[in-house]
């Protein structure tokens, strides 16, 4: 014979989805086995009715089957018995933030859901939190982004407390272990629900998950471990950045709550143009204006570079346009410094004398 599930219920054949879910709830507070005077087998049978007449498909099939049905395997498949009464339980000091379990096709997060707040957010881990990242733009002069620079910035932002220096508790008190959770970082809840008591575990509201806390809260931030103030920040810009490049200076970002770790600063550089050198990656273009007769007859002349003023011989005949090299006059980079060019631009008199113009003359024949 099988078993007479709607006897079990306490319920009638008719009985509504609505009056089915009652008839378990109740029953199923009433012989909850963590419950004193609760009945594990009771609870059990009372579970596998529900199993059957809670599922409309499985009602159907069990109206029309009746006795043989629980042959078929009331429990079959699906989570046993242990695990069902570990998630009943409480999963054993879990807790069940987020957790939608499955039980023989059923959701029980419908039923025990409001018991332990099923799909409730963020009730794990501690309260630290780590700190904001900030952006700021900088700019720079051409040779600071060729040789590097040391620049200061004055951030507002979120810094250590100066007063407990971030280790939250007033100067001169002590940090003690938690005495509500003794430095567990979490506690033991009991839930009065309408299956009994339940214990779960949940963040110790006391040290906020850290084991530890302060005897006196800082005063001057309260405990939270951080203040806003000016802060000013040394930037190292490393030789050979290139405008619109961004720097990263880790941990230089809003500090965190309660401990947290800071955030990082990010640096968005932007470099300002120099009329007398053009940039390509490594290497520095200069234009070196020279009189037709230095590119004629060949001359020395002085190059303003980088690094100071050098000396650039001119060769007999050079031509307009001509490039000359300058080795390692360019910007220092991870391959040794690039180079610099020259270009001479071959500049032709507008106004000639009487007597430049007859030697002119003379040379044409
Ligand atoms: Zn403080
Ligand atoms: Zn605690």
């Amino acid at each position: 014979m099988g078993k007479d599930y709607y006897k079990i219920l306490g319920i009638e054949k008719g009985a509504s989805a609505d009056e089915v879910k009652r008839a378990f709830r109740k029953l199923a507070h009433e012989h909850h086995p963590d419950k004193a005077g609760g009945n594990e087998a009771k609870f059990k049978e009372i579970n596998e009715a529900y199993q059957v007449l809670g599922n409309e498909q499985k009602r159907k099939q069990y109206d029309q089957f009746g006795a043989t049905f629980d042959q078929q395997g009331g429990f079959g498949g699906g989570m046993n018995w242990d695990d069902f009464m570990k998630y009943a339980r409480g999963g054993g000091g879990q807790d069940f933030g987020g957790f939608n379990f499955n039980f023989n096709g059923m959701d029980l997060s419908d039923i025990f859901g409001d018991l332990f707040g099923f799909g409730g957010s963020g009730r794990r881990g501690t309260k630290k939190r780590g700190g904001d990242n900030i952006q700021i733009d900088l700019t720079l002069e051409f040779k600071e982004a060729i040789f590097g620079a040391q620049k200061s910035v004055e951030l507002y932002k979120t810094t250590r407390c100066d007063h407990c220096r971030g280790n939250l508790a007033e100067p001169g008190t002590k940090i003690a272990t938690c005495s509500t959770c003794g430095g567990q970082g979490r506690v033991a809840k009991v839930q009065q629900t309408f299956f009994g008591a339940f214990q779960t575990a949940a963040t110790c509201p006391n040290c906020h998950g850290e084991g530890k806390r302060p005897e006196v809260a800082c005063s001057k931030c309260r405990g939270q471990g951080v203040m806003k103030q000016k802060e000013t920040v040394e930037i190292n810009i490393p030789a050979g950045v290139e405008d619109g490049m961004t720097l990263q200076v880790s941990g230089k970002g809003n500090v965190g709550l309660y401990g947290g770790r800071a955030g990082n600063l990010y640096v968005n550089l932007h470099v300002r143009a120099d009329s007398r050198f053009e940039r390509d990656a490594d290497d520095i273009y200069v234009k070196a204006k020279i009189a037709f007769t230095q590119a004629i007859l060949g001359d020395k002349i002085d190059i303003e570079t980088l690094d100071g003023v050098v000396s650039l011989k001119i060769p007999e005949a050079t031509q307009p346009g001509t490039q000359f090299r300058l080795r390692e006059k360019g910007v220092p980079g991870n391959n040794g410094r690039g180079d610099m060019y020259v270009i001479v631009e071959v500049v032709i008199p507008t106004k000639l004398s009487r007597r430049q113009r007859q030697l002119l003359e003379g040379f044409n024949e």
